[in-house]
């Protein structure tokens, strides 16, 4: 459905509570305009613009990590007004119990996890890049960012040890790193290799990772550390900082000018076919990105015996049943 097409939706899952009532979550969807009934809960899995939180977060029927509630207030500079959960907790929605799960995507970023009313398992994801604390369950709703498991761009490792390198090389360094996610990953990264030193970051990067880092250390802003500086900032704004600073850009694209380090905030293809493997669904949606790798994702699952469709097949099916 698209409302003058202004509803983008990911996901709507219609079920029966425990209690026998109608519910309707919407997955990581826009509002519904008001004149339209309203599903019970918009579930928001984390703060990444395609998962459409910045419309969502306005609901007062919006559930998130709070985690990911300070990330939107952040990045949309608008105050959030739905009910927030911490991690690992649950949250009673209309009557339904849900909990959450990490999905290390992001700082805060969250599976969703219900019952329905015969005690159905539903599972849904949101983006993934750590499946190993993810509960069994019998329909799961997940992603395919890197799914195409034809395409040697979905298959990678994280260049932990091109990170290493690059911190030993040099002593002034510059990673670019989108402000929201990539950039706390970075700022974990170089703390984990043992610096203690202050991190200078371009200012929203800075504001998002002392809000959600509990353990990030000194970070300052841009030119304030004084000497030799360890920097993050956004890769576009790499050209602006002094030309004897070392520069890389985290990521898994090779079309930018300083050389790339390869971490994900993803699974590959082979990490989302074995986080399949052990939920162990009867079933797997593919709801997520746009494109064909939903479908292509799902199309191998199926090869490999698990079964599965994507949410752009799923209209399909049901007016092939009308046909
Ligand atoms: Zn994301």
């Amino acid at each position: 459905m698209n409302v003058r097409g202004t509803f983008k939706p990911h996901l709507a899952i219609k079920f029966k509570s425990e209690d026998g009532n109608a519910c309707t979550f919407s997955v990581d969807t826009t509002r519904i305009p008001k004149k339209y009934r309203q599903p019970d809960a918009y579930l928001i899995t984390h703060a990444h613009s395609d998962h459409h939180g910045k419309s969502a977060m306005l609901s007062g029927r919006a559930v998130c990590s709070d985690k990911t509630a300070i990330a939107l207030e952040i990045r949309h500079e608008h105050k959030y007004n739905g009910s927030t959960v911490g991690m690992g907790e649950s949250i009673d929605v209309n009557g339904v119990t849900v909990t959450t799960y990490p999905t290390g995507h992001t700082v805060g970023s969250t599976a969703f996890y219900w019952k329905n009313e015969v005690g159905t398992r539903i599972l849904v994801t949101g983006d993934v890049k750590d499946a190993s604390r993810l509960p069994k369950c019998d329909i799961l709703i997940t992603e395919a960012n890197y799914g195409d498991h034809a395409d040697s761009a979905c298959h990678f490792e994280d260049d932990i040890t091109g990170f290493n390198k690059a911190m030993e090389m040099d002593s002034s360094i510059a990673f670019g790193a989108y402000a929201f996610g990539k950039a706390q990953r970075a700022v974990e990264l170089i703390r984990d290799f043992g610096y203690d030193g202050d991190i200078e970051m371009e200012d929203k990067s800075l504001a998002l990772t002392q809000r959600l880092l509990d353990n990030c250390g000194e970070l300052v802003g841009l030119g304030e550390s004084g000497g030799e500086a360890m920097c993050v900032v956004p890769p576009w704004d790499l050209g602006k900082l002094p030309r004897d600073i070392a520069k890389y850009v985290l990521t898994g694209r090779s079309d930018y000018y300083y050389p790339a380090i390869n971490i994900s905030d993803h699974l590959d293809a082979t990490g989302l076919v074995k986080m399949v493997e052990d939920i162990d669904p009867e079933v797997a949606i593919i709801y997520h990105p746009n494109g064909d790798r939903p479908a292509k994702f799902a199309e191998h699952l199926n090869s490999i015996g698990i079964e599965s469709i994507s949410i752009d097949n799923i209209k399909n099916v049901l007016s092939n049943e009308f046909i």
